[in-house]
């Protein structure tokens, strides 16, 4: 099975990069795709340039095996539409399960993105925990696809969804750039290189 991790990463930081490693340990995936959009329809444009969270993201990842920066929303015109993304995945890997991992927030967010329905029957969904938020109550849409046990997901390519808990970091990209913006350090949200990066860039300072 293959994990794919969509955000803006502006800039990366622990609550993803903790997210994506106990997501491949506990669903036991081959590899974790991570996929900077790159112009996000749901949220405020990224302050970073898409070269610069490419960067911080490479930084981030340090050359894990089993991990992969994937461009393709980059490499492509217009909105980020996940939907889109996946299906181009499934043409790459057709047959193999895919699983999409989104933190709480963005699942409580899922049914205003394009087409949203449709990510089902690509991938399957697994939703991670994340401090401050309660996922929001399902639809009949999301009860008819829920598993009850993660083993159901690797019976089908696609379609089901899946609640996981996950060690809860409150750390957000916001907060990051609000601590740069204000001259606090936010050392130890975010790994070191990654910080370094952002100082030499002169990133988020007011
Ligand atoms: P921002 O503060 O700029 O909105 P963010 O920290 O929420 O950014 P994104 O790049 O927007 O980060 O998030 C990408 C994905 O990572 C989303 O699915 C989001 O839910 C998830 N995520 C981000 N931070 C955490 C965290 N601390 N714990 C769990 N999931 C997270």
């Amino acid at each position: 099975m293959i994990g794919i991790f969509g955000g803006t990463f502006d800039p990366v930081h622990y609550g993803h990069l903790r997210s994506a490693l106990e997501a491949k340990e506990l669903f036991g995936l081959s590899e974790v795709r991570l996929i900077p959009c790159s112009v996000p329809p749901h949220r405020p444009q990224p302050v970073a340039a898409p070269f610069q969270r490419l960067q911080m993201l490479k930084l981030g990842i340090n050359n894990r095996p089993g991990w992969v920066v994937d461009t393709r929303e980059l490499d492509r015109a217009g909105p980020s539409y996940m939907v889109d993304t996946l299906r181009s995945l499934r043409n790459e890997f057709p047959g193999r399960p895919l699983l999409l991992f989104i933190g709480c927030d963005a699942f409580n967010g899922l049914t205003s993105w394009h087409r949203w329905q449709h990510l089902f029957e690509y991938a399957h969904l697994a939703v991670l925990t994340r401090p401050g938020f309660a996922p929001q109550p399902l639809n009949e849409f999301f009860k008819l696809r829920l598993a009850e046990e993660k083993e159901q997901l690797r019976q089908a390519p696609a379609g089901k969804l899946f609640f996981q808990p996950i060690t809860l970091l409150d750390v957000s990209a916001t907060r990051i750039r609000q601590a740069i913006a204000e001259k606090r350090n936010p050392d130890f949200l975010l790994p070191d290189a990654v910080l370094d990066y952002i100082r030499s860039q002169g990133l988020y300072e007011k």
